[in-house]
């Protein structure tokens, strides 16, 4: 196996990076350059200029809006995207929900939502965890009753990322309590947030954001129109989901672009009496980080390969080892920016609860930001499947224990 790029993947990836460079808006790269989270609004311009050449459905066929590209393409455009650094394309719309109705949808379904998801005219939101339901996602209980026309839907779902921004949620529900196995009886509705009854509560995270939620259900009326695929057959669809192509999951270009960031700032920062840059427990970390990285290349390139041999929503189970190792370098990269800040880094949360906004920073805006995000992060090894799940995944499908 090759592990290089072809010639003909170079020039897309300089025909990407060219682009990027061309259309990203400076106040958006700045932003990311300095390590902001992106704001709704950057997400939403970035990925409708992406979407003016059929890119942001990165992982779409031609037939519904996306480019058609191939893994290898697919996981150029992600690493290339996150290097600029520009705002990644809301996951939920194109890795989840899109896919997801291109293989279950039926045609009216792909009709009105697809071009809206692509284009992020619709923000969605995943409504599947719940307070007694992880990793052990079949427990669900969030009840969905058949009566006429519509579903009644009575319960709560926890951990819902931008669900207080967010215009629909696809949502597992059950629709047969009396089924023998806890995987049977589950359907794949989707939920238009507006509808009277749903009720969003913020839940406040150690980085001191607004991401995550509680999404309370009391009597909401579905239509039944909105479900996806066959009533308690869902939970096909939400394994098709999770196992869904995992291009990306390393978020490889992140920690590359953290890295790099951290060392330009360890040109301004000092450390005994010299510039951060020329301490060698600092650069021993550095070529230790980098080092890592090359490896977890080679290792994606060998499974995203792969991908095209497989059958669609039945991702190689080594695409586990890329969620392990990516979120720990992810965590470990932005570790290292926030320590690149020192005592600067310390975030000042009373300015950013704007009660004190007269405060000045402590230190520059990056360095609270490199903090923040570090804090944020430690969830990267929770969200998507934990790690331990990951471990489990590997220890039966490739060692076979
Ligand atoms: C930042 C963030 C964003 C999220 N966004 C969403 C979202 O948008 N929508 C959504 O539906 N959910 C979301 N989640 C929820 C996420 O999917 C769950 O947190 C995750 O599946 C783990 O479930 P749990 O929190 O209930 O932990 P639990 O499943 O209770 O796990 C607790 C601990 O036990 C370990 N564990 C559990 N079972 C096993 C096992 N069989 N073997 C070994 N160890 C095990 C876990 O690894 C973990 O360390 C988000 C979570 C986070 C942190």
């Amino acid at each position: 196996m090759d592990l290089r790029l072809t010639a003909d993947e170079l020039a897309f990836r300089d025909e990407f990076r060219a682009f990027v460079r061309d259309n990203l808006p400076d106040d958006i790269r700045e932003r990311m350059r300095l390590g902001y989270a992106p704001r709704k609004d950057d997400t939403v311009r970035w990925q409708r200029i992406l979407n003016q050449r059929r890119w942001a459905a990165f992982n779409w066929p031609r037939e519904y809006g996306g480019p058609g590209w191939t893994p290898v393409q697919r996981m150029i455009f992600l690493e290339e995207n996150q290097l600029a650094p520009a705002p990644e394309v809301s996951s939920f719309n194109i890795t989840m929900i899109g896919p997801v109705l291109i293989q279950f949808g039926t045609e009216e379904q792909k009709r009105r939502f697809l071009p809206r998801a692509a284009n992020i005219d619709d923000w969605w939101c995943q409504g599947f965890s719940e307070p007694g339901a992880g990793s052990d996602l079949a427990s669900l209980k969030t009840a969905a009753k058949r009566d006429g026309d519509d579903y009644v839907v009575n319960g709560q779902k926890i951990w819902t990322s931008t669900a207080h921004q967010a215009d629909w949620c696809f949502c597992l529900v059950r629709t047969d309590f009396a089924a023998k196995k806890r995987q049977e009886g589950i359907s794949f509705l989707l939920i238009d947030m507006k509808t009277p009854g749903i009720t969003v509560r913020p839940i406040i995270s150690i980085d001191g954001s607004h991401h995550l939620n509680e999404v309370f259900f009391d009597e909401v009326r579905v239509p039944a129109e909105n479900l996806v695929g066959v009533e308690n057959k869902g939970w096909d669809i939400a394994k098709y989901l999770l196992g869904h192509e995992r291009t990306g999951i390393a978020r490889l270009g992140k920690s590359k672009e953290r890295v790099k960031f951290a060392k330009e700032m360890a040109h301004e920062m000092r450390a005994n009496g010299r510039p951060l840059i020329e301490d060698p427990g600092f650069r021993q970390r550095v070529a230790q980080l980098e080092v890592d990285m090359k490896a977890l290349e080679i290792t994606q390139y060998r499974v995203v390969s792969s991908y095209e041999k497989s059958e669609p929503g039945k991702p190689d189970p080594l695409s586990s080892a890329l969620k392990i190792k990516g979120t720990e370098l992810l965590q470990a990269t932005t570790e290292l920016a926030m320590d690149v800040g020192g005592p600067l880094a310390m975030p000042d949360w009373a300015q950013e609860l704007e009660a004190l906004s007269n405060e000045p920073e402590l230190g520059p805006g990056w360095a609270s930001e490199a903090t923040k995000s570090y804090l944020f992060l430690r969830a990267a090894s929770i969200y998507g499947g934990t790690n331990e799940i990951q471990k489990n995944i590997l220890t039966k499908a490739v060692l076979g224990l």
